[in-house]
């Protein structure tokens, strides 16, 4: 979308066009619907349609749905979702399944050229026979069945006729092959399970192995972009595509996993969490799902950029949560409108305000980007600002108020201390101040300095739920075993405070910056009385400051 991509990939894709291997590209992007995606789905997503836009090509969506226990219509829609909002539109939506037939009558066909063959090894002997790294395997006694007899009971399996285990059809390759997988590996299992698309149509489906390559093919994907993982499972791709009748001759290129600090990226897992209510559902916000990334208040773009400035590379290596943090900090520092919050109200009373008088003030929603428009703000001499904001015995060099200081409420006027309300047990209840009518902001003619500017909030504000969000996991390499523990237990802080009225309405989704706190989303949550932000990010890196302090 922005740069031209530069990377051993873009190098390959180049290369075929040049030597005339392939016209035009077609990339995919094949899940898996056994859950939502996720940031390092992102990745991939960017990868595989930033390149195909980039060479002129087209990308599928093709959902890998060949498992259909884990399977389910609500990931089908979550992930179509997801693609979209990234930005990427997809030439045609595929399944897996839609090539059940065909993968079947390729399997036959392997079996009817002495290529494949119905095994009943149980899994405990298939482990003993597959051998080890340093020693090869052994032909199964059932390996030299007929071909007609294989053809019998794989007709048998697809019936049902048969249990779960009871047989498996197997590619008929090399025992002794220095790569397991190429130790005549499973084609097809028998699975009595309900599938979201085929229902009860099938009773044995094809593993990943023997559908991905397959599937790449009829769509006539040029170029089949996956992760390193699947770089041992490549021989036997091409074993496939060199001994079936395949209609296309796609690529398979390795790329490495994205892995970001703090979170967790299997699908598994983040099962877990959702199942085991550690989080609030896939969406909550401190999910590293691309759902709970739109909640929070990541925006596309700031996905987009990340993925690109990670680039793609094989090797593997572990991203900072802060570079994912500066991406969106960047998108939106111009973008989004600017407004006063509290977190934390502590009420400020101006003693010498004219009786009834209130200053209707028509605030810029950032001062730097003068088409975002302005808001209305009223001044009425009672505000209130963040307990954050008032030291009772200040450290030095500290600008903000305190006994015997001013400071001034950005856009209105300087205001001097005067004294301190306290209640029963002691606790700060109110701050009495004077204000210089003759400091207006814009209009200062005072020639007065004062060191600090802090945001307050009118008496007529909304009380707000702030939900202050933090890394999922304290360690930067969770390892996802024990939750529990390794959870962050400050992931999530609620606070009540106070948002200026055109804060308040804002709509749902927007992602405003409270100025000097960060940036926030307007929840789902909200209520006509009750508006609810996500804060999405500060406006500085804490999170390394915090951990050095201990
Ligand atoms: P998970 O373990 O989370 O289920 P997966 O790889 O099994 O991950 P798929 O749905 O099969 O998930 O993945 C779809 C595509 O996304 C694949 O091409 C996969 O390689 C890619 N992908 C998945 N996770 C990452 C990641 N962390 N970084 C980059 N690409 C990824
Ligand atoms: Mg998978």
């Amino acid at each position: 979308m922005s740069d031209k991509p530069q990377h051993f990939i873009a190098d390959a894709i180049q290369a075929d066009l040049d030597s005339g291997n392939h016209d035009s590209i077609v990339t995919r992007f094949p899940p898996e619907p056994n859950g939502y995606l996720h940031v390092g789905h992102a990745k991939s997503i960017c990868l595989n349609f930033g390149i195909a836009q980039e060479f002129g090509g087209q990308t599928n969506l093709r959902f890998d749905d060949t498992n259909p226990e884990k399977e389910d219509q609500e990931y089908i829609d979550a992930i179509r979702r997801d693609v979209a909002w990234l930005g990427f539109e997809w030439a045609k939506e595929c399944y897996a399944s839609d090539y059940f037939e065909q993968l079947y009558a390729w399997a036959q066909d392997l079996i009817q050229r002495d290529l494949a063959y119905v095994d009943e090894l149980d899994a405990e002997q298939m482990r003993a026979y597959r051998g080890t790294l340093k020693q090869p395997g052994q032909n199964s006694p059932f390996r030299d069945r007929p071909a007609q007899e294989s053809l019998d009971l794989f007709a048998g399996m697809r019936a049902g006729d048969f249990a779960e285990g009871q047989y498996i059809l197997r590619a008929k390759i090399d025992m002794a092959h220095p790569n397991i997988n190429m130790r005549d590996p499973a084609l097809y299992r028998i699975r009595r399970a309900h599938h979201p698309r085929t229902g009860d149509a099938w009773n044995i489906y094809p593993t990943y192995d023997f559908a991905h390559g397959q599937s790449d093919a009829i769509e006539q994907i040029t170029h089949s972009l996956c992760t390193l993982e699947f770089e041992d499972h490549r021989p036997l791709y091409e074993w496939f595509i060199d001994n079936l009748p395949v209609p296309g001759q796609p690529r398979q290129i390795e790329f490495s996993r994205l892995q970001l600090e703090h979170c967790l990226t299997s699908k598994r897992k983040l099962l877990a969490l959702v199942t085991e209510g550690h989080v609030q559902g896939w969406d909550d916000p401190r999910m590293p799902t691309i759902s709970g990334m739109r909640r929070r208040g990541f925006t596309p773009a700031s996905i987009r950029d990340f993925c690109s400035r990670i680039g793609v590379t094989k090797k593997a290596n572990t991203i900072e949560m802060s570079l994912l943090e500066t991406c969106l900090r960047s998108d939106l520092e111009n973008t989004a409108r600017r407004g006063f919050a509290v977190q934390d109200p502590i009420k400020l009373t101006i003693t010498n305000w004219p009786q009834g008088e209130v200053l209707a003030l028509d605030a810029a929603w950032h001062q730097r980007v003068p088409e975002l428009g302005t808001r209305p703000l009223e001044f009425d001499g009672t505000v209130y600002i963040d307990r954050a904001d008032f030291e009772e015995v200040p450290p030095p060099k500290y600008f903000r108020l305190k006994p015997g200081g001013s400071v001034r409420l950005k856009y209105a006027f300087i205001v001097d201390f005067e004294s301190l309300i306290k209640d029963e047990q002691g606790n700060i209840a109110e701050i009495l101040c004077t204000y210089d009518p003759a400091t207006r902001s814009g209009q200062d003619e005072s020639g007065r300095k004062v060191k600090g500017t802090i945001q307050w909030v009118p008496s007529q504000s909304v009380p707000a739920e702030m939900r202050l969000y933090d890394r999922l996991f304290s360690d930067p390499n969770p390892v996802g075993d024990d939750l529990i523990n390794e959870l962050n237990p400050e992931s999530l802080v609620l606070k009540q405070g106070l948002v200026e009225p055109a804060l308040a309405a804002v709509e749902v989704g927007e992602i405003v910056q409270f100025e000097r706190i960060g940036f926030f989303r307007k929840d789902e949550d909200s209520s006509a009385s009750e508006p609810v932000f996500n804060r999405a990010v500060t406006l500085k890196d804490g999170w390394a400051k915090a951990q050095k302090k201990g």
